[in-house]
């Protein structure tokens, strides 16, 4: 039985997808097909930079969250091309994806950069949603644990615990992500164990148990409610199936039941 206080989360992540009328669209059928499962699980979608303004209007006077997919640190200055968390929470977001794989692996995004990232999306006033996850090739060679809470312990260092508890962490095995492969829920569990494990160690047993825990890797209506189901598992983080409104809410129906 998962604890009250953890609400699930469900976060759409748009990657680069949809022009403005396809992202105004989606973001019109959200509304009508996610009003029913408001309370009772949080939502967010994340559009690409330029469509945040037309999904946020889009989105108002609904329980639907607004997401960025990244930030840089510094809030303003000579940076050429980035977008700074200061400026996201202007545009209206409440939610930032942070170290995604995909930015570790073709935009050299390191664990100091996830850490400056998050620490910034902290102060600017919203919520990271902190990726990490193993290779396959880590995986078959025993790696998973060590890597994984080596990410997740780089990416909470020097936050307070005010600050830790408004983390969200979302696990997301690279060999899952938009291969239609999908970790075995009771391995899922495992991983989501050791983060919750670690969290507890740094920051005590009451943020560890607040602390929620998403799962990322080709989530689908048909598999999401076996992972929902883990105990250490809060929510999801779903990328190809986000882009289809009744997939997205069947997802965060199996969710929040
Ligand atoms: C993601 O982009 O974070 C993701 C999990 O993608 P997919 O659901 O397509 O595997």
């Amino acid at each position: 039985m998962k604890p009250e206080l953890r609400r699930p989360l469900v976060v759409g992540n748009w990657k680069l997808y949809k022009t403005l009328a396809e992202a105004r669209s989606l973001a019109t059928a959200l509304r009508a097909s996610l009003a029913p499962l408001a309370g009772r699980v949080d939502m967010a979608v994340a559009p690409v930079f330029t469509a945040l303004g037309t999904v946020r209007d889009a989105l108002q006077g609904t329980p639907i969250g607004l997401s960025a997919q990244d930030a840089y640190w510094e809030p303003q200055g000579a940076f050429t091309g980035e977008v700074s968390a200061a400026l996201l929470a202007d545009a209206g977001c409440g939610y930032v994806i942070v170290g995604h794989s995909e930015r570790r692996q073709f935009f050299g995004e390191e664990d100091d950069h996830v850490r400056r990232k998050s620490a910034a999306v902290l102060a600017a006033g919203m919520v990271p949603i902190v990726c990490v996850g193993e290779s396959l090739q880590q995986r078959e060679a025993g790696e998973t644990e060590a890597h994984v809470l080596r990410q997740t312990e780089r990416a909470l260092q020097g936050l307070s615990p005010e600050l830790a508890a408004r983390v969200v962490i979302a696990y997301e095995p690279i060999w899952a992500i938009g291969t239609g492969r999908t970790a075995q829920p009771e391995d899922a569990e495992q991983v989501h164990r050791w983060i919750r494990q670690l969290v507890e160690r740094g920051f005590g047993g009451r943020l560890a148990e607040s602390m929620r825990i998403l799962y990322g890797g080709s989530v689908k209506p048909d598999n999401a409610r076996v992972l929902m189901a883990q105990p250490d598992i809060d929510g999801a983080l779903v990328g190809g199936a986000s882009l289809d409104a009744g997939s997205f809410a069947a997802i965060a129906a199996a969710a929040s039941s």
